[in-house]
């Protein structure tokens, strides 16, 4: 008997050369091609007559074949095949193929058929140019229908995919539900027949909506029982309590440049006093790029090192881990704490360079107090002596699923304690909006920078089409000359482009080179290496470079206070939060500062996209903005669902995450370990295994 489970190549239907096809993909058995979901739908659900009424559109016809041919072009070895049919009004459609010969074997005269695609007139004719075609006694599969459309490998067809998948369907009937039953009646979530039916053969868009809404839900519900199990873990653990000492605390705030903002105040303090439990911290700090993240960790570093534990600052690259480095050597100058700083090209302790096994040596044995690196070096095999707080600066991709595993890493880091873990506080990059903060972190204590330092002036921003593109020149031109830097920001194009935006950040860098002769102009991009970036962006904040030229690259927490231009060349490619993250990049010293992003898409929809980052320079606010466009997803960095984006777009919907949650949590409370639901134990399992490949 077929199980979900029956390996694909064991289907006699499959023959071995598919099955090697289908291996390359990694759909082994029966259960992951039923879950290799199609990225698109052809509409052909509209079945018409023949008739002039639906010229220019696409539809389904059914008639009878009343002629064939087949024309071979042999010197260029081509083949047209020909049909054509009649419906019962009498009118005759020609529908032709290039090179599909066998299509004729098919569809011989008197045959019903179903043809879809974009109806047209060729002569005296209606006409089609390769339609999809079925035969009329087939159930519709190819035509007739909402189509699913699979990402296709070479030899393995979308046709051919549907062929198999359909009959398979039925399978999906036997396993238990990972959604438990009670769950998907409340919601109004179909069953997983019924959902994997109507994802690959959806009977309308409704239906499909439905059974895309079902996926996301499932989704979000195994991400959130993976999260509360974490967090329940952790609450059931302990921490080594802090005492907040307030003296030492008001003087090295006393002694700072600047006075902190309300806003700092209060997340130091919400910091130190969890501190002060037994029960490890597990905080956010949520805020804005530039609102001054680092000095509250700074202080919470301060009370744990004064306390004699141990301190881990892990940061997403080496250069913002150097950044960092450099930022608490001068916190604490005066101080006799052993900074470390640990990345795969940096051994170093406050001044002097040392041996990475040296280094070791010395954070085993409680001689350096604060180590800062990179999240893998920390890791690995990095001991401490009594680790009491771990603090990460997050990428500005915020991935849930990475947060959650990150913190279980975490839990087994080796304190030196028996059974204590680290205080853990995450910082975000990237403001996530308030409603969905709380939909998805609502376990989580959230700090909240919501105010930016006072001496910042806001930056101005300004949409620029082609043509304004020579007077913004000038104006950087005058900036320059002034004393000020500027940067020149490429757009992100996928990891599998890197070279093409290498490429194109070259012909920008010689481009500007023409344009500005009297300065000098920088480069970075993914592949120069790191100690060579690090190089270029010394350069740049020692004013040995005027205008940076960079791709996507450059790291979201770079300080240049000096550099008070940004230009950003093709804008509508970037997401509004990301566009806002580069933005930070200016604006962080006493000058005016200014963002022009060239745009040359004069669609209304990107228009008021951009006039948002124009409008506000608040991230918050632009977060809100960003969310209500595109959707959650792209806060969650990657959530890997397979699921096509329209059903990622579904989850628009942040009451689907509060309902997952609130679902989670229930399941949790009754049966913890889910014993009483093994497939939800199951897919959880199978969750976990995905996202560890990573
Ligand atoms: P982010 O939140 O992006 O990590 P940083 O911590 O790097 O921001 O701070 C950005 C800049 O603002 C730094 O140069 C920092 O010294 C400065 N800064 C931080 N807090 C204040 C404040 N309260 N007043 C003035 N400047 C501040
Ligand atoms: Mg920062």
């Amino acid at each position: 008997m077929l199980t979900p489970q029956t390996p694909l190549k064991n289907i006699s239907k499959i023959v071995p050369k598919y099955a090697e096809l289908l291996e390359k993909l990694e759909l082994k058995t029966i259960e992951d091609l039923l879950f290799y979901f199609p990225f698109r739908y052809d509409d052909f659900s509209k079945i018409v007559p023949i008739s002039p009424d639906y010229f220019g559109q696409t539809v389904t016809v059914e008639g009878k074949v009343i002629k064939t041919k087949l024309a071979r072009i042999f010197r260029r070895k081509m083949s047209i095949a020909e049909i054509i049919i009649a419906d019962e009004n009498k009118l005759p459609l020609k529908a032709v193929w290039f090179n599909q010969p066998f299509v004729l074997e098919s569809l011989k005269e008197g045959t019903s058929v179903r043809l879809s695609g974009k109806m047209e007139k060729q002569g005296k004719y209606f006409f089609m140019n390769s339609p999809a075609w079925e035969r009329a006694t087939r159930d519709a599969t190819n035509t007739g229908r909402l189509v699913p459309v699979y990402s296709e490998t070479r030899g393995l067809t979308s046709k051919w995919l549907r062929w198999q998948i359909k009959p398979l369907l039925e399978i999906a009937r036997q396993p238990e539900d990972v959604i438990p039953f009670e769950i998907r009646k409340k919601y109004n979530l179909y069953d997983i027949y019924t959902a994997l039916l109507q994802i690959h053969f959806p009977e309308n868009q409704e239906k499909l909506l439905r059974a895309q809404k079902r996926f996301a839900f499932q989704e979000m519900f195994l991400v959130q029982i993976k999260a509360l199990q974490v967090r329940n873990a952790w609450e059931n653990s302990k921490a080594i309590n802090i005492k907040f000492d307030e003296k030492l605390i008001k003087d090295f705030v006393g002694k700072l440049p600047f006075k902190l903002t309300d806003a700092q105040r209060k997340a130091s303090f919400e910091i130190l006093k969890d501190l002060e439990k037994e029960k490890p911290m597990n905080r956010l700090l949520n805020g804005d790029v530039g609102s001054g993240k680092t000095i509250v960790a700074a202080i919470a570093s301060l009370q744990a090192m004064s306390a004699g534990t141990q301190v881990a600052l892990m940061a997403p690259t080496e250069v913002l881990a150097k950044q960092h480095f450099e930022s608490f050597k001068k916190y604490f100058s005066d101080s006799n704490f052993k900074i470390a700083l640990l990345t795969n090209s940096y051994k170093q302790i406050n001044d002097a360079e040392e041996n990475r096994s040296k280094l070791l040596e010395e954070i085993k044995f409680g001689k350096i107090n604060l180590v800062i690196g990179t999240h893998a070096v920390i890791q690995k095999d990095v001991k401490f002596k009594n680790l009491a707080l771990v603090i990460i600066d997050e990428q500005h991709r915020f991935g849930v699923n990475q947060r959650a595993y990150l913190q279980q890493e975490t839990m087994s880091i080796k304190d030196g304690k028996i059974r204590t873990i680290p205080h853990f506080l995450t910082m975000t990059a990237t403001p996530i909006p308030r409603t969905l903060a709380i939909a998805f972190f609502g376990s989580l204590d959230i700090s909240v920078l919501d105010e930016m330092p006072k001496n910042r002036k806001p930056i101005i921003t300004k949409i620029i089409s082609p043509t304004g593109r020579k007077e913004i020149y000038n104006f950087i031109a005058k900036e320059i000359t002034a004393g000020r830097q500027a940067f020149a920001i490429l757009p992100l194009i996928e990891e599998s482009k890197a070279l093409t935006e290498v490429k194109a950040a070259v012909t920008e860098h010689k481009k500007l080179i023409a344009t500005f002769p009297q300065f000098k102009i920088g480069l970075l991009h993914g592949k120069i290496k790191s100690d060579e970036k690090e190089k270029i962006m010394r350069e740049f904040k020692n004013k040995k470079i005027d205008i940076l030229v960079s791709t996507s690259v450059i790291e979201v927490g770079i300080d240049v206070p000096n550099a008070t231009a940004m230009i950003i060349e093709d804008a509508d490619r970037f997401g509004l939060s990301q566009l806002h993250q580069f933005r930070g990049r200016v604006g962080r010293g006493e000058h005016q500062s200014y963002c022009f992003l060239f745009s040359s898409s004069d669609s209304a929809k990107t228009t008021e996209r951009l006039q948002a980052l124009a409008d506000f320079n608040d991230g918050f606010k632009i977060a809100e903005k960003d969310l209500a466009l595109r959707g959650p997803g792209q806060f969650f960095g990657t959530i890997q669902s397979g699921l096509p984006d329209i059903a990622m777009e579904n989850l628009t919907n942040v009451k689907l995450i509060k309902f997952a949650r609130l679902e989670a949590k229930e399941i949790l409370s009754q049966d913890p370990e889910l014993k009483k639901h093994p497939a939800l134990q199951n897919a959880l399992q199978k969750f976990q295994e995905k996202i560890h490949l990573e």
